[in-house]
């Protein structure tokens, strides 16, 4: 709570390093607002390939730093929400005229052993001729390499961190968009509209953090009127999703002939996730699509590797989002850094204003860390670091531990089909409890939506994680979009409509 109307921090942008940050400054004691101008994670955070990774690809660019900080987060975020992260096993064939396999090897050499792996297993090789993951490819692999990252749930990575945010006592506004800001000895007063009635209204804070994402010059320049250099660079990246192109848990790693990479990985069960692509972006993030030359690029690296060619038609659905890489003149987009950069502007006697620049979901909590370190030089240090043993909502049980609570779930909750149980675990882990309280049967879920999707969890969503309408359940909170009708998600929009409410400001 805020003491005499005034926050010690004000956050704009609720993407995972917004979320984060409130998350972490939350539990630290200090009084925290975050504004969201649209969903939670509407932005880029549900749009990326969605892997915990070190990022073996940003070896070759001696990005050392960043990727022996992303390898040691793996493991500490699949313990900190082992609901909707998880381990996953990588294939990389050896392709005759792309990167040699003493390159391979050396790269997953340095992959295994920089960045403090403990549970993980190490890379294997395979024989393609015997293995099971040659079954979907053509002939022409012999060799491959088998390796270790993590898989998440990017847009429910972000929803958790807010949740646990406002449960340390943040205050989590969505819909609600910062559109002005100016700056005095004593701190900040912003502009704050509520973007579904047009209601402004004045907020005062110590300090502001920008973690606008691809809008973070906009909300320099434009929001808090400052006059500054350009500093992202904004690069597009996509991915389509097919029906299952394989039933090997496993996921595959691509070498391309431009020498970019390509991911094809399980998704939802019955899907194959394909991404992505790299290329400059110079319009509104918001309005950022997959373009058709992007989709036949994806098609076309992918039944390089795929016997069944992937073809337009195959594509079931797509997305693409906007990464907000610092500016370092690289020449290329896939060779711009993926390192994240903090810089403050507190010029004397003005309140500070701290910009996040660049970064990824895997080092969200440690860019969190480092920028508390920052904050704290400005306010005053309060609690300390506790992010890396803390739990995210629904995660409080043993990393390995997700195929006991389904087995709990399913005894307590007998009517359950398998899939459904499956899929309340994997989202909300021991907070399905919750949502499912009391019921003894379907029929006690409230109206049902198509798929497995009943009126007790989108209320649910409602109260505890700041879903408004239907697409922040369909396509966010959950993938349910990926199954229902359009009538269906007609009705569950008109539900929406009927029971949300908007909180009081
Ligand atoms: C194609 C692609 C693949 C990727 N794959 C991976 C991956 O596999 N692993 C990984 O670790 N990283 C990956 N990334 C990177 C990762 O997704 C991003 O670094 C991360 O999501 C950025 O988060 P953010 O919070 O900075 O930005 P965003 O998620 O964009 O959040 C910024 C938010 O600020 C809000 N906002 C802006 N202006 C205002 C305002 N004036 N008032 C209120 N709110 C405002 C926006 O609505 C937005 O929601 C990928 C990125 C892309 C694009």
């Amino acid at each position: 709570m805020a003491q005499d109307g005034i926050y010690d921090i004000f956050v704009i942008g609720g993407g995972i390093n917004g979320c984060g940050i409130a998350r972490d400054a939350a539990g630290r004691g200090y009084s925290v607002c975050l504004a969201e101008m649209n969903d939670l994670a509407s932005g880029t955070s549900s749009a990326s390939t969605k892997l915990i990774h070190g990022g073996l690809r940003y070896l070759e660019y001696y990005e050392f730093r960043l990727v022996r900080e992303a390898l040691m987060e793996r493991e500490v975020l699949w313990a900190a929400a082992p609901h909707i992260i998880w381990p996953l096993r990588f294939v990389l064939p050896h392709h005759a005229g792309l990167r040699p396999a003493w390159l391979l090897r050396l790269g997953l050499f340095l992959y295994d052993h920089i960045g403090g792996r403990r549970k993980l297993p190490a890379t294997r090789t395979l024989d393609m001729t015997r293995d099971a993951a040659a079954r979907p490819l053509k002939s022409l692999y012999t060799r491959a390499f088998e390796y270790s990252d993590c898989w998440v749930n990017d847009a429910r990575l972000v929803a958790l961190n807010a949740r646990d945010a406002a449960d340390r006592g943040a205050l989590i506004r969505t819909r609600s968009k910062v559109t002005a800001a100016r700056r005095d000895a004593d701190g900040w007063t912003l502009q704050v509209e509520d973007t579904l009635t047009g209601a402004v209204e004045t907020v005062r804070a110590r300090l502001v953090v920008n973690a606008a994402g691809p809008w973070v010059d906009e909300v320099l320049t434009g929001v808090a009127g400052l006059k500054t250099a350009h500093n992202v660079r904004l690069v597009q990246g996509s991915h389509i999703v097919v029906r299952k192109k394989f039933d090997d848990p496993r996921a595959y790693f691509f070498q391309n002939t431009d020498g970019r990479i390509i991911f094809a990985i399980p998704y939802e069960q019955e899907f194959t996730l394909i991404g992505t692509t790299d290329q400059d972006y110079h319009g509104d993030p918001a309005k950022v699509a997959i373009t058709a030359a992007e989709t036949d690029y994806l098609c076309a690296a992918a039944s390089e590797y795929f016997a069944a060619p992937v073809q337009r038609a195959d594509v079931v659905w797509s997305y693409s989002g906007v990464r907000p890489l610092y500016d370092d003149g690289a020449s290329k987009a896939q060779e711009a850094t993926r390192d994240y950069v903090l810089k403050s502007d507190a010029p004397e006697g003005l309140a500070p204003l701290m910009n996040i620049f660049g970064g990824k979901i895997t080092t969200y909590r440690r860019l969190a860390e480092h920028m508390l370190e920052k904050i704290e030089e400005k306010l005053g240090a309060r609690g300390k670091p506790w992010t890396a043993t803390g739990t995210l909502p629904g995660g409080d049980f043993p990393a390995d531990g997700f195929a006991a609570q389904l087995q709990r779930l399913k005894a307590d909750y007998p009517f359950l089909e398998p899939r459904h149980a499956y899929r309340l675990v994997r989202l909300y882990g021991t907070r399905a409890w919750v949502l499912l309280g009391t019921a003894a049967a379907s029929a006690d879920l409230g109206q049902h939506f198509g798929w497995d999707l009943y009126a007790a969890e989108v209320r649910y969503l409602i109260a505890q994680e700041w879903a408004m309408t239907a697409q922040d359940v369909l396509w966010r909170r959950t993938k349910i979009g990926l199954h229902v009708t359009d009538a269906q998600a007609e009705a569950l929009e008109t539900f929406m409509a009927q029971t949300v409410q908007r909180p009081s400001q």
